[in-house]
């Protein structure tokens, strides 16, 4: 938890927040907060800045706050992703927020199993709790929107066009015979398979949708691993480009 991430129910003044549970717990464990700390804290969906502890106990802590920063830019990047199994769905949520990613699809294709659509990890709340761990990592406030399209064909055909709008779209997968663009991207659509990997079918809807396969080379990487490279190599060209737009 590298950010006191504070929702409107937090505040007993305008200035002022009281917190308890996970978080407060985290205070006293981890960081050892004592009355005069200064810690990094942010409102859900608002700004960033400082929280000072006011006072701090095992049952409360009350702190003072001075938000006037923004957020971190949010990526411009739909990320379309064939659910995974429910433990690393955990993970890839955590990690895809924390990559600054706001638009996350979980789409169901011919291998994934029916039964992953059932788990009690895919609740609204379940998801919730994992986009704010996300977002702690990263200092960041800015809530991701996830959302489920249980049937890949209504989805693809009815539904990915207007999603992925004039961004590049891209599916990975790693016998294409495509490598990676190198040069900068505003904007970007990237599908990311089901651990078994895409049928030709599929390929072929997402081709017909004017999707480019794109592989990382001969090796076949875990969803998890799979998703952090791609990102992490797209999101240096995404930046970049935003960056240059602004200078
Ligand atoms: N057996 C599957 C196959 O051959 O397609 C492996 C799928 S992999 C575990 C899951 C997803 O991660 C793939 O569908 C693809 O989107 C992505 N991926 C994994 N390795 C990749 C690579 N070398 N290049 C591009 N995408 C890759």
């Amino acid at each position: 938890m590298n950010l006191l991430l504070l929702t409107p129910d937090d505040f007993i003044s305008s200035d002022r927040v009281q917190i308890r549970g996970r978080r407060l717990l985290h205070l006293n464990k981890v960081i050892k907060a004592k009355p005069g700390d200064s810690l990094r804290a942010g409102l859900l969906d608002g700004k960033l800045g400082t929280a000072d502890v006011i006072t701090i106990s095992q049952q409360a802590a009350e702190l003072r706050l001075a938000l006037t920063d923004l957020p971190p830019p949010p990526l411009a990047l739909n990320l379309i992703l064939a659910l995974p199994r429910p433990k690393m769905l955990r993970r890839i949520l955590q990690a895809t927020t924390s990559l600054g990613i706001k638009q996350i699809h979980l789409m169901g294709s011919w291998r994934v199993e029916k039964s992953y659509w059932q788990s009690p990890f895919l609740a609204a709340d379940k998801i919730h709790e994992q986009l704010i761990l996300g977002l702690e990592q990263a200092i960041d406030t800015q809530l991701p929107e996830v959302y489920l399209h249980p049937y890949f064909k209504p989805f693809v055909e009815d539904k990915l066009d207007a999603i992925a709008g004039d961004s590049t779209r891209l599916v990975a997968h790693p016998v294409a015979t495509q490598a990676l663009p190198s040069k900068p991207l505003d904007d970007l659509t990237l599908v990311i398979g089901p651990e078994g990997g895409f049928i030709p079918y599929e390929i072929e809807k997402f081709a017909e949708l004017g999707f480019s396969a794109v592989s990382l080379g001969p090796r076949i990487l875990t969803v998890e691993v799979a998703v952090s490279s791609l990102l992490s190599r797209l999101t240096v060209n995404l930046e970049t480009s935003h960056s240059d737009t602004h200078h």
